[in-house]
């Protein structure tokens, strides 16, 4: 399939984001910066797969998303973003393993009772903690830009909320206080999550 033949190179972003939320966040943040472009998402112009995320950074990994999303599709700028939850105590982990820390991707509860146990016997002022996002466009002709947010907090003793997803239940952040990340509604924790700061750092520099 040539998608060139459907969409604008000149006109278009392609966004590697299977996540519905997040390709609107994009499209609100940057759209705003990039009113020429149309942002589409990597699943609505074909059945592609999945990168090995392989880098030991987040900007790695967002470029290895976005550069990946450029190769299959043969367009000009592409956008992804990598993320995850950097704890003070644990050396930083689980950093870019975040999805995977307990061994399955993607299991949020295996991830949290991991975090509960390794954060047991940590005293309150150790706690410290933060989710952090790399957002990267990248262009065909191999040069990018890095959009990077943090949303300081610290690891609660016991999950609360029913909101958000991963490790959002053990987050309290410090612009929320008494509040889980879990226990905010999604307006909420848009206004001051990580990738809301990492996609304004972005739209900045194109601005
Ligand atoms: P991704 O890069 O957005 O796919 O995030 C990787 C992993 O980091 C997720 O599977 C979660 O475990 C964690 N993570 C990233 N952002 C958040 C968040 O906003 N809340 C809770 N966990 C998050």
């Amino acid at each position: 399939m040539d998608i060139t033949a459907t969409c604008d190179p000149a006109k278009t972003v392609v966004v590697a984001t299977g996540n519905a939320h997040k390709l609107t966040e994009i499209r609100a943040i940057l759209g705003a910066a990039m009113p020429q472009m149309t942002f589409v998402a990597l699943g609505e112009l074909g059945d592609f797969p999945d990168p090995v995320e392989d880098g030991d950074t987040f900007a790695a990994n967002a470029l290895i998303k976005a550069r990946a999303a450029l190769e299959c599709t043969g367009l000009a700028m592409a956008v992804a973003d990598d993320s995850g939850l950097v704890v003070d105590a644990l050396g930083g982990e689980p950093g870019v393993f975040s999805a995977r820390w307990a061994g399955e991707h993607g299991n949020d509860d295996a991830n949290n009772d991991k975090l509960e146990r390794l954060m047991a016997d940590v005293p309150d002022e150790r706690r410290t903690a933060r989710f952090h996002s790399t957002v990267a466009l990248a262009y065909a002709d191999g040069s990018y830009l890095l959009g990077d947010g943090d949303c300081e907090g610290r690891i609660g003793h016991e999950r609360r909320g029913d909101h958000g997803f991963g490790y959002d239940p053990l987050f309290l952040p410090d612009d929320t206080p008494g509040k889980t990340m879990a226990e905010l509604l999604p307006d909420e924790k848009n206004a001051i999550s990580h990738r809301f700061h990492a996609l304004s750092d972005l739209a900045a520099q194109l601005g």
